[in-house]
């Protein structure tokens, strides 16, 4: 059986792709792993973003055999960087989308540092203050997600950078999409992040309100893991 490090900390993104993924696949989360280096999200792409935790976190588990889980070997880092575009705001957040509303304070009050994520209530507030005088069909928007895959070595690597496709660690990468849009006000209680205020194409109620099953059938995050899941299909 593949066994798969999921390398995020946000325990709903770790609760759908485990869902997404099913039994096929053994994962294990950084909260088995206290001591693993925090990896800073600078680049300007998700692909980018994705690929730098995933390759950072496979060069530091690299050669080390104390990172056995119940006798079954690493064998993939898996790391998603995912966010919202909303089109009347040409693109953002993007990949700001987990430090939107902490946008603000560095640009004008105290600094925010370059890891500090927002609560999702200020995202979101911050989100409907900029969109409120746009009428309902400019509201459109999309949830995107690059999953960046990357075998963990089996030796040490001394030299790699920390984003290395020559052959040492070569990260795969699968995408996905879900096209929406932005309601006026935030609705339901599962999800997290934009889920209040997405709703997603074909239906009338926000991802926060058609809850987990129907949320895994067709998000960004789910449409990525398809196509992994067909990646290891194929292998
Ligand atoms: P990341 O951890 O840097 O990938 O940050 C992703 C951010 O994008 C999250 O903190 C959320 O604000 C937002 N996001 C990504 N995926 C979803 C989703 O499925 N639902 C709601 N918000 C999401």
């Amino acid at each position: 059986m593949t066994t798969l490090l999921i390398a995020t900390r946000n325990a709903h993104k770790v609760g759908e792709i485990q869902a997404i993924l099913g039994a096929e696949f053994r994962c294990v989360t950084l909260r088995e792993f206290p001591a693993a280096p925090p990896v800073v999200e600078d680049a300007a792409t998700f692909a980018g973003n994705a690929t730098k935790k995933a390759v950072e976190l496979a060069k530091w588990l690299a050669g080390n055999s104390k990172f056995e889980i119940k006798n079954s070997k690493l064998n993939f880092v898996l790391a998603d960087d995912s966010g919202l575009e909303v089109d009347a705001l040409n693109g953002a957040p993007g990949v700001h989308s987990a430090r939107f509303a902490a946008l603000d304070r560095s640009a004008g009050g105290p600094p925010a540092s370059s890891t500090e994520n927002s609560k999702d209530s200020d995202n979101n507030a911050k989100l409907l203050h900029l969109l409120k005088d746009v009428p309902l069909e400019k509201r459109t928007a999309r949830f995107r997600c690059v999953i960046a895959l990357v075998r963990v070595p089996e030796k040490q690597i001394e030299s790699a950078s920390p984003v290395c496709y020559a052959g040492e660690l070569e990260a795969q990468t699968f995408d996905g999409a879900c096209e929406g849009r932005i309601q006026f006000a935030a609705s339901g209680q599962g999800g997290f992040g934009y889920d209040p205020l997405f709703v997603p194409d074909g239906f009338k109620q926000s991802f926060a309100e058609l809850g987990e099953d129907v949320k895994n059938q067709m998000s960004h995050r789910a449409k990525a893991l398809v196509k992994l899941k067909k990646y290891f299909a194929a292998k």
